[in-house]
């Protein structure tokens, strides 16, 4: 597994990251993960070689494009993606995995404990409603979120968490162009300035997978009745 890992990471043009200290951390993760998910749905994904790919390299996917020493939150956290495998390979990156399931957030802390991960901590508690604590809104130098909501709502989750002149980056796959458009304007209104789109491609060699970054920097304020709730947020998307 260490040895599969390690080759993804290279073919996927990660090999700053194939080192045995962080693909022996990366292995542990996903052993847990499997372990985990035999008494809670954390992930669809259960073959070894499968988390390898769509959930490590994956997630690391994202680690060149994050400032060193960044104050990172990762919204919809679940089992821990992307936060855990970046806290693996960026000891310099000090992480928040946020999820509304306290389950989810109790495996993450015990597996970032077991694994001596102290760049990350957790914390349990709807994104909508947590971003309107003074001490955590605007307080983020990079927000991050994979496989969580549309684009609209998204940016609604995340981007007021994030300081003025911080980023909020998007994990989105094929269809990530098309979530842009609907987007418009959505990031705008929440302080956002103009989106940057990186595109990646995610192979094991026999299959490969097209993914996006979408990056977005906060360039101004974010007005305080922002976010609100999550059924307005649905039936309204920000447009
Ligand atoms: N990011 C992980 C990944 O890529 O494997 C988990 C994705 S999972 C499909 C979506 C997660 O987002 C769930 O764990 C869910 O509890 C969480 N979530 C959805 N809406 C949320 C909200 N408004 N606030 C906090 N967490 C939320």
């Amino acid at each position: 597994m260490r040895n599969t890992i390690a080759d993804l990471l290279v073919r996927n043009h990660l090999e700053s990251y194939a080192t045995d200290g962080i693909c022996t951390l990366c292995e542990a993760i996903c052993l847990a993960v499997s372990e985990k998910n035999k008494v809670m749905n954390l992930t669809a994904v259960k073959e070894p070689a499968r988390m390898a790919l769509l959930h490590i390299t994956d997630s690391l996917s994202a680690a060149p494009y994050l400032p060193q020493n960044a104050r990172v939150l990762d919204v919809g956290s679940g089992g821990g993606f992307p936060a855990l495998p970046l806290a693996a390979a960026r000891p310099d990156l000090r992480i928040v995995a946020l999820d509304s399931t306290a389950k989810k957030m109790e495996f993450v802390k015990q597996t970032a404990e077991s694994l001596g991960l102290r760049n990350l901590s957790t914390l349990s508690a709807r994104a909508e409603e947590a971003s309107h604590n003074d001490s955590l809104r605007g307080s983020f130098d990079v927000v991050i979120s994979r496989a969580v909501a549309s684009l609209p709502i998204l940016c609604e989750l995340c981007l007021p968490f994030v300081k003025k002149g911080g980023l909020f980056v998007a994990m989105k796959g094929e269809k990530a162009e098309e979530e842009r458009a609907l987007a418009g304007n959505a990031a705008k209104t929440l302080g956002g300035g103009d989106w940057q789109s990186i595109p990646l491609s995610l192979s094991d060699g026999v299959e490969s997978f097209s993914r996006f970054l979408l990056i977005c920097e906060k360039v101004g304020a974010c007005e305080k009745k922002y976010p609100r709730s999550f059924a307005a947020m649905s039936k309204n998307p920000l447009k």
